[in-house]
């Protein structure tokens, strides 16, 4: 368990509009993530929290390295992550994407978790203009280039294409 992401509020509850900050580095074995793209070294997490009475709220980041292919060309693609944080803790739960506080404590890492896991690409790129596989002979054109032509469509639905116009959209 992480004990740095465990936080005691009950002085903040006591002054509405005081402060808090927590900052710690997490090894990514805490966060039991069960996702292969997280890179195994530790998550730098910088929070502030601020007592709005009933309620905190918790503004901040944490900074992590994630791995993934290439959506394109399957490359292996490394990156550096900032996540935002901006989350509600409350003791009676009124806005229901708020997080619990109890016995006086809140517990931020099921949330630093939550908004990481949301954060990370789902088809990330090795470059914003990978040109990918050739769809023809496979070449991977990051590589080098084919004589493939790949300015006309694809021969695979060149066949649909001349059936537009007499079947109904929806089937084409
Ligand atoms: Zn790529
Ligand atoms: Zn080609």
């Amino acid at each position: 368990m992480a004990k740095p992401l465990i936080v005691n509020v009950v002085e903040l509850l006591r002054w509405p509009g005081s402060k808090k900050e927590v900052s710690a580095n997490i090894d990514v074995a805490d966060f039991e993530f069960a996702d292969a793209r997280i890179i195994d070294t530790p998550i730098a997490i910088d929070l502030r929290l601020e007592s709005l009475s009933t309620s905190i709220e918790v503004v901040g980041t944490a900074t992590l390295s994630w791995a993934g292919d290439c959506r394109r060309c399957l490359a292996p693609v490394t990156s550096d992550l900032v996540v935002d944080f901006d989350e509600m803790y409350q003791r009676e739960i009124i806005d229901p994407d708020a997080y619990a506080i109890e016995n006086d404590q809140i517990n931020l890492l099921p949330m630093v978790r939550e908004n990481i896991l949301l954060a990370i690409p789902i088809g990330p790129l090795c470059r914003e203009d990978c040109p990918g596989f050739c769809p023809h002979c496979g070449l991977d054109l990051s590589v080098s280039t084919c004589d493939c032509d790949n300015s006309v469509s694809d021969p695979r639905w060149a066949g649909l294409e001349s059936l537009k116009g007499i079947l109904p959209d929806e089937s084409v």
